[in-house]
């Protein structure tokens, strides 16, 4: 039977071999233990056993949090704890969960967002968006989420990796364009790690580039060298940085002299369940929403202190 002209769904489900997937990642038929697990994440899904944790995002320059970002952890019934390379490559197997299970996240990362103003925290929530997002109905969902949870475009950031835009570069520059009309943030993630060509990159709309921690792990030289390459580019091409996976305060106050903007990572805070970072949140960010305030003086953050990881 030829599966040519079928949705991509399809041909996986009849074990069409060599299929790619919503990532460009290469598609085999499921394993009785895949199918497994994609069964219970629908159930998962359904029975509110994702949790959406968070990571402060803060400015280098002040050490004031200009974010948080979301990012899904499965507490299995039998499993345990699980965290999102346990479960995610297999949801990818489906464009159909991937994509619930990140407008999953993308309304619980909006809810909490108008519930943290609410309570005067005022940081942008940045969500993860997966290949299954690259669909030209997408922009006009989030604009309705943001309606409905009464959240300015401006305070959601949506963040794609370099490899699912490079999977499917037409629909992504459709797709990123309709969604920088839509006014949210757009951020490069994991930048350096696919083989993007640079001349794409740069025509696409985002304003942030968020550098992969794999750059954060050679030796210092040459860590120094090419963050400050990336970190000058993106700054010529008027791009906001960001660095993840900073651990240590050296490290910190390294990548802050180079001039990166914005940084993340276990030195200021592992991600965390909301109840367990909104303190840290509501200590590190200025109330408001109003851009020229000042951290209060006695604050964390007006004295450019880095939190010590919790764990
Ligand atoms: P990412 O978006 O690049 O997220 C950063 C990852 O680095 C997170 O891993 C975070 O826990 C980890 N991290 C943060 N600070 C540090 C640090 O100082 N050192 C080190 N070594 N790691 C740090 P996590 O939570 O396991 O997520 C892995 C990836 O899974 C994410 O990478 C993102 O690509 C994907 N992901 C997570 N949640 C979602 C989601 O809701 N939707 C989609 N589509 N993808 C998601
Ligand atoms: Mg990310
Ligand atoms: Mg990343």
């Amino acid at each position: 039977m030829s599966t040519e002209g079928l949705p991509l769904r399809e041909r996986v489900r009849l074990g069409w071999l060599g299929a790619r997937g919503a990532t460009g990642a290469l598609l085999t038929y499921p394993s009785p233990a895949q199918r497994t697990l994609l069964r219970d994440l629908r159930r998962a899904l359904a029975a509110g056993e994702l949790e959406v944790h968070y990571q402060p995002i803060l400015e280098m320059r002040s050490g004031r949090a200009q974010g948080a970002e979301a990012l899904v952890r499965w507490n299995h019934p039998q499993r345990g704890f699980l965290w999102p390379p346990d479960f995610l490559p297999q949801a990818e197997l489906s464009d159909d969960l991937m994509g619930d299970v990140d407008m999953h996240v993308l309304d619980a990362a909006l809810r909490r967002r108008s519930e943290w103003a609410g309570r005067g925290i005022a940081v942008r929530v940045a969500v993860n968006m997966s290949g299954a997002c690259l669909d030209p109905s997408f922009p006009g969902q989030v604009a309705e989420r943001l309606w409905a949870h009464d959240v300015q475009p401006g305070d959601l950031a949506l963040e794609l990796t370099e490899r699912v835009v490079m999977a499917n570069p037409d629909v992504a520059t459709e797709v990123l364009n309709a969604l920088h009309e839509v006014g949210v943030q757009l951020c490069l993630d994991d930048f350096g790690t696919g083989h993007s060509s640079l001349a794409r990159l740069v025509s696409l709309p985002f304003d942030q580039i968020k550098i992969d921690k794999s750059f954060l792990l050679g030796d210092e030289k040459s860590v120094l060298r090419i963050v400050k390459a990336i970190t000058d580019l993106c700054h010529a091409l008027g791009r906001v940085v960001v660095v993840e996976g900073v651990e240590t305060r050296a490290s910190w106050d390294r990548l802050a002299a180079l001039g990166c903007d914005l940084a993340q990572g276990y030195c200021v805070s592992p991600p965390r369940h909301p109840d367990e970072i909104e303190g840290l949140l509501a200590e590190l960010s200025v109330p408001g929403t109003d851009e020229g305030r000042r951290p209060a003086p006695d604050s964390a953050a007006s004295r450019g202190i880095v939190k010590k990881p919790a764990v």
